[in-house]
């Protein structure tokens, strides 16, 4: 563990540097609580122990404060050290954010007791936000595909919506559906199907371009967010994919083609305009009928509907 030490008494800093080191941990010490926050933002230290009175700046209950404050996916495990037995001023500490205390003058056996119980508390923490970011991510992953979900696409779209009216910037979106699908599934088997999907998604990841957002939107259907690229640029990109889903070569007997192929809907911000996501989904899904009224394997652009 990093451990951070402040005191504005140095004699208490060697006792704890001592016990610290003991214990084969890393110590770091500051002799008043501006510069232990420096050191903490800058080291974001395991366990922080410190004085609760130091020179005016800081005191250890406002550095208590600070370091809560500040937290997000970590945790800081706080020992408080006071010479003020008082249970009101220990209350305070504990209120300010400290896990522990210990009564000065500093004795060795306690704080490595303490500094014991730290060890355990910040390695449970650790273990937590670890659970706590790998379920983070699978709530926006797709099991099957890998690719993000729709709850990530809802978020990353508000984002960039927000953005491109700000900035009057241009985007697309293009709703890609697989054709005849069900009929792959009927002819091949689900577990075929599945794997058809997994492919599908795998070439429109590889050929998507930085800051492209790929995402499964449905079943059969992956939704591509081009961001900067009003409709002539995307449809040219989304030519692209359509072909490159063909040339996987992935056999469907009843499919024109004779292999498994895509049908695209694109939609576009117009910066100015103010159509909302709602309308360019709607807009979107529009184009993708009108792709596959047309025969399917092909890439339709919503028709142009002037600013309201
Ligand atoms: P169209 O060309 O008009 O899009 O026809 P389609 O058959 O692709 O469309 P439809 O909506 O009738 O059928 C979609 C099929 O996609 C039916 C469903 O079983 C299949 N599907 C959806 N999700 C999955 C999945 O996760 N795995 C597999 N194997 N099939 C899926
Ligand atoms: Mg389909
Ligand atoms: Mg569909």
């Amino acid at each position: 563990m990093r451990v951070l030490v402040a005191d504005d008494d140095s004699g208490a800093r060697l006792v704890a540097k001592t016990v610290v080191e003991e214990l084969g941990h890393e110590c770091m010490e500051a002799a008043n609580g501006g510069e232990a926050w420096d050191m903490f933002t800058q080291y974001q230290p395991q366990v922080l122990v410190t004085d609760r009175m130091m020179p005016p700046g800081l005191d250890g209950l406002q550095l208590c404060r600070a370091v809560r404050d500040s937290e997000q996916n970590i945790y800081t495990y706080i020992v408080l050290l006071t010479s003020m037995a008082r249970t009101d001023e220990i209350l305070a500490g504990i209120d300010a954010g400290a896990d522990d205390y210990v009564i000065k003058p500093l004795d060795p056996f306690t704080l490595h007791s303490r500094l014991l119980v730290a060890q355990r508390v910040t390695s449970l923490h650790l273990e937590l936000g670890r659970y706590r970011a790998e379920l983070a991510k699978q709530a926006q992953t797709d099991p099957l595909t890998t690719l993000n979900n729709r709850l990530k696409l809802t978020e990353d779209l508000d984002r960039l919506h927000h953005r491109s009216v700000r900035y009057g910037r241009d985007y697309s979106l293009a709703l890609c559906d697989i054709d005849s699908f069900k009929h792959y599934n009927d002819t091949y088997g689900h577990q075929a199907g599945d794997r058809a999907l997994q492919a599908v998604a795998a070439v429109l990841a590889a050929s998507g371009r930085q800051g492209e957002g790929i995402y499964r939107y449905g079943g059969e259907e992956f939704l591509l967010v081009l961001p900067e690229q009003a409709a002539p640029a995307a449809a040219v990109a989304l030519e692209r994919f359509r072909a490159t889903v063909q040339a996987l070569g992935i056999a469907h007997s009843t499919s024109p083609a004779g292999v498994l192929t895509i049908s695209v809907g694109i939609s576009s911000f117009v910066p100015g305009c103010e159509t909302d996501i709602e309308e360019l989904l709607r807009q979107a899904d529009i184009a993708l009928y009108e792709a596959k009224a047309a025969g399917r394997n092909r890439v339709t652009v919503a028709t142009a509907v002037g600013c309201a």
